[in-house]
């Protein structure tokens, strides 16, 4: 069985200790055991991050970006394997794996951009013979805890921008698939990244609380759960530190009756069955406006029934399974619940079996029609391929479904008529909007979050919000003999 360890100073390090297994979702067989950090194992990492920092925060930013070019192109060569390693600890299929490496290669990319990011401001002849000048810093030691869904996705939105602006990094990447943190830590030493810049401990609750409390983590970026995400950044905060938690969904798509309909489905298909539901940026209600739900019915349900379920290796898949055992009977017992609650089943995943993969974690696509939103599948983040269709008969409640809704990540209205588009994009409470685009996940030279629970702290992740939120600002005030006046001066300087 074998071993995935943590990578600790530039090495791979085995410490032993409280262990975890990794499974195989397409076949359940367990395919790996994980070691589980603990505090003293965090400290190590923190350790060898703080004695790799000086040096690294000297580094111009221009041989920091080349470093990252180095990355970028070891990322494209290695990216067949990298995708591999994930569809084999997550169950994706190969195809939205390789998807997910090359969205993470663009927030790489944009971290290349490092020495014009940095850029400081200048403003010559304040007062007389003063200037002032404003630059940005790295905070030190910097720490990422990331989800499951995105294995190496999510700790790209966060490490090339951290590490470009000078900081000392250590990952905490989820138990469930850890092994791509360590491919990705491999490939960065390749590029030309000095020893202990980047660190990787495998871990659970006892190596998050370590980060959280240890005196030596400047900030903490997190992605996961918002019961999780709450916990992390009021610890993080309790402890002095800059914190950012992005966290759980549901994401509606309106449809409004002019909306092209074969479009739009084929769009709620992807967004709804892609990566089998477990995106944060998931469309998981699909809001049918006055009267379209019929139509909209009868054209998505024979799509949901004919979705090709397998295994994330086998290139016919379009929908992998589950990630764990558990979360299949959760998401399964969500189902059951929507049925309790009275809303219509129109498509069941329950129960899939297929042939040679008996024990993989699948689930057919689920699709509901009519559902309320005092039901639980309505309320609640299920994280799986279950679509809800509600029915409502005009836009100013379909936007009232959206901005009530405790969650506010995505949110997208798919029409023809641009004044709808127009009203909807400033109406909706939600982080990001999509235009006739189902899954809007802003490109790396923007920023991505949510509003309300989705997201903790106030600043989003990559683009210019992850600059700002991995450096500090120091405001320099400078003045050079000639133009100092004479005597000390006890009133607050002014211009002039
Ligand atoms: P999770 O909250 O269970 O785990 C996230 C991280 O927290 C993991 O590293 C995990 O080891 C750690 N963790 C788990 N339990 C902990 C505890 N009790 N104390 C301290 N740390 C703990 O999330 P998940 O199931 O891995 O991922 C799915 C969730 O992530 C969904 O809710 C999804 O919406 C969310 N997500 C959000 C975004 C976003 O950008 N908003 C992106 C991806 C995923």
């Amino acid at each position: 069985m074998a071993v995935i360890g943590h990578f600790i100073g530039g090495r791979p390090v085995s410490k032993g200790g409280r262990t975890g297994p990794v499974f195989d979702p397409a076949t359940g067989a367990q395919s790996g055991e994980v070691e589980l950090a603990s505090s003293a194992t965090v400290s190590d990492a923190v350790a060898s991050a703080v004695a790799a920092f000086p040096a690294w925060a000297d580094t111009p930013p221009l041989t920091r970006s080349r470093i990252m070019f180095k990355f970028k192109a070891l990322l494209e060569r290695d990216i067949d394997a990298l995708a591999t390693a994930i569809t084999r600890e997550h169950g994706k299929t190969l195809e939205d794996a390789k998807g997910e490496v090359t969205r993470g290669i663009e927030v790489v990319e944009f971290a290349c951009g490092i020495p014009h990011l940095l850029r400081g401001d200048f403003t010559d002849q304040v007062a007389r013979g003063v200037d002032v000048f404003s630059t940005r810093h790295p905070l030190g030691v910097v720490a990422g805890i990331t989800p499951f869904n995105f294995p190496a996705m999510v700790p790209m939105w966060m490490f090339p921008v951290a590490l470009a602006c000078g900081n000392c990094f250590v990952l905490k990447p989820s138990e469930k698939d850890p092994s791509a943190a360590l491919l990705l830590a491999e490939l960065l030493l390749e590029a030309g990244l000095p020893a202990g810049v980047f660190n990787v401990v495998q871990g659970d609750k006892e190596a998050v609380d370590a980060l959280l409390s240890h005196p030596d983590i400047a900030a903490v970026s997190f992605v996961g759960s918002t019961a999780i995400g709450e916990y992390v950044y009021r610890t993080a905060c309790a402890h002095g530190k800059r914190a950012q938690a992005l966290c759980g969904a549901k994401n509606h798509l309106v449809v409004m009756p002019d909306a092209d309909l074969d479009k739009t489905v084929d769009a709620l298909m992807g967004a709804g069955y892609g990566s089998a539901g477990e995106r944060c940026m998931a469309v998981s209600v699909a809001v049918a406006v006055g009267g379209v739900g019929d139509a909209l019915i009868e054209r998505l349900a024979p799509k949901v029934r004919a979705l090709k379920v397998g295994p994330g290796l086998d290139p016919d898949s379009e929908m992998g399974p589950l990630v764990t055992k558990e979360h299949l009977a959760k998401v399964s017992s969500y189902i059951d619940d929507g049925v309790a609650a009275g809303a219509e089943l129109v498509v069941d995943g329950r129960g899939l079996k297929l042939q040679g993969y008996e024990g993989g974690y699948f689930l057919g696509g689920t699709l509901f029609d009519r559902v309320t939103t005092d039901m639980r599948i309505y309320k609640e983040e299920i994280f799986g391929p279950v679509l809800s269709v509600v029915r409502v008969d005009r836009y100013d409640e379909a936007v009232k479904l959206v901005n009530d809704h405790e969650y506010g990540n995505g949110a997208a209205i798919f029409t023809r008529d641009g004044d709808s588009a127009r009203a909807f994009n400033r109406d909706a409470r939600a982080g990001m909007i999509g235009i006739n685009v189902p899954i809007p996940v802003p490109v790396a030279f923007h920023s991505f979050g949510g509003w309300k629970r989705s997201i903790f702290g106030d600043r989003n992740v990559y683009g210019m919000e992850g600059v700002g939120f991995y450096t500090k600002m120091k405001t320099t005030t400078a003045r050079w003999p000639t133009g100092i006046r004479e005597g000390a001066q006890f009133v607050i300087p002014t211009t002039g």
